[in-house]
């Protein structure tokens, strides 16, 4: 098939790719320009494990186009996805959902024969309806507004895309199940449930499953505080309570606040569309009250383990908010480095996906390109980001001084195997033996 991605970001870059890689025809159109003169360089805008190699690939076989004709691009497509991003608005819960509507009306201009239309961004309840109406007023009944979200994680984007758990298509119009059965049908045959609904129905999954994962998160986070004060190991817990087959072990690991370009947003996205309808979603709301108190608890933590800030120096290890991407939006970074700096400290971060210009003007925040440089001569060094290569460090070795704590947001040491070695370390929801 002939397919169009509107958004090459996360999930419009892989997605496309990936539909390549299966065969079909790819046109990738961004408003970004200099995204397209990368990607048309086969230089990938974003870090992804592999996506590079798979880009250069399909861009070769001369099934993946980077463009900004749009007007081409929508022509030679049978089916066209959005893909842009839905943030929430400024200082609200509420989705902004003018990146969609701007890239709807971009699109049906271009449209004189039948086409469908499909939201893979995260969306609200009614917004297949809202551009059904635009449509509408523009004359372009053909085109068919189907809901297609997308489930991908960034890290691993592209075996989520050819490995995915079920695939969600919802539309009011039965023949579209069909189009859609055959453009996925190489992942079907790999086991992916082909799952079908009401368009609202599958924009509501999306939400829903983002807040209930969400919600897991932060039920472990909050079992992991009360662990703390009753000196019981988290991690029996989750594997405890994990075991039970109703309940499933992942998601259940204990950390910093969830963080990322979807949860922060799609649970509030969620409580604001409850709002719209007036629905009390008061499970979701005090998810996210709680996820806010304890970025502030970890932040606030530094101060108990260190003392004073003032003058400390404080390597920093990972700042994006999961390993294997560079994706920064709403990582607990954000808030811990400029707290740090703002009271005197100093702070060395490295990160494997490179220096970040949200970093850039913080005084006494500096870049250092590997492990060894930035751990030198530490009074702390905080485990922010569970990347492989955290996982093995010889701290005495690396930090050239004594005395020097360890705070480690992923549990990722064994708190035996650091008492051994001389070295305080602070890790989440697990007994004090030091
Ligand atoms: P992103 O910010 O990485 O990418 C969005 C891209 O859209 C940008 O490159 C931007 O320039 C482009 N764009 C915006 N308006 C445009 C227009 N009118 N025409 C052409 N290009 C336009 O966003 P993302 O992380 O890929 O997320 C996209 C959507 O997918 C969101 O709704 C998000 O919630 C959802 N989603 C994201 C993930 C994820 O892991 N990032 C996973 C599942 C779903």
């Amino acid at each position: 098939m002939n397919l169009c991605m509107i958004g090459t970001g996360y999930v419009g870059l892989v997605s496309g790719t990936c539909f390549a890689d299966l065969g079909n025809k790819v046109y990738c159109v961004d408003k970004d320009i200099d995204k397209i003169k990368k990607l048309n360089l086969s230089i990938s805008p974003i870090y992804e494990p592999g996506l590079d190699e798979l880009i250069k690939k399909n861009r070769s076989d001369g099934r993946l186009i980077f463009t900004n004709n749009l007007k081409k691009a929508v022509k030679d497509s049978d089916i066209i996805f959005i893909c842009v991003g839905t943030p929430n608005k400024k200082n609200s819960k509420e989705v902004d959902l003018k990146y969609v509507y701007s890239a709807v009306k971009n699109i049906i201009k271009h449209v004189s024969e039948k086409k469908i239309l499909i939201t893979k961004s995260t969306v609200p309840v009614g917004t297949g309806d809202s551009i059904e109406k635009i449509i509408k007023k523009n004359r372009k009944k053909y085109i068919e507004v189907v809901s297609n979200p997308e489930f991908l994680r960034e890290g691993e984007a592209i075996r989520d895309f050819r490995f995915p758990d079920r695939i969600v298509v919802g539309s009011n119009n039965k023949n579209i199940f069909k189009i859609l059965n055959k453009l996925y049908q190489p992942l079907v045959n790999k086991g992916a449930k082909f799952f079908t609904t009401s368009r609202r129905g599958a924009e509501l999954i999306k939400y829903a499953s983002n807040a209930f994962l969400a919600t897991k998160i932060t039920f472990i986070n909050e079992i992991a505080n009360l662990c703390e004060k009753t000196n019981i190991n988290i991690e029996d817990i989750s594997l405890g309570i994990g075991s039970d087959s109703r309940i499933g072990g992942r998601f259940l690991r204990a950390g910093p606040a969830f963080a990322g370009s979807c949860f922060p947003k799609d649970t509030k996205g969620l409580v604001s569309t409850g709002d719209k309808f007036k629905i009390d979603l008061s499970v979701v709301k005090s998810v996210i009250k709680s996820n806010q108190k304890r970025k502030i608890l970890h932040t606030k933590r530094i101060n108990k383990i260190i003392g004073n800030i003032k003058n400390k120096k404080i390597a920093f290890l990972g700042v994006t908010f999961k390993p294997n991407t560079d994706d920064m939006r709403d990582s607990t970074s954000l808030n811990m480095i400029p707290y740090i700096c703002k009271h005197g400290g100093k702070v060395f971060y490295y990160d494997p996906t490179g220096e970040k210009k949200q970093f850039k003007k913080i005084k006494n925040c500096i870049f250092k390109s590997n492990i060894k440089e930035a751990c030198k001569n530490v009074d702390l060094i905080i485990l922010h980001t569970d990347w492989d290569e955290f996982k093995s460090l010889e701290f005495n070795k690396i930090v050239k001084r004594k005395g020097f704590k360890v705070y480690d947001l992923r549990n990722l040491y064994n708190c035996e195997y650091m008492k051994s070695k001389n070295i305080k370390y602070y890790s989440i929801g697990r007994p004090d033996i030091s």
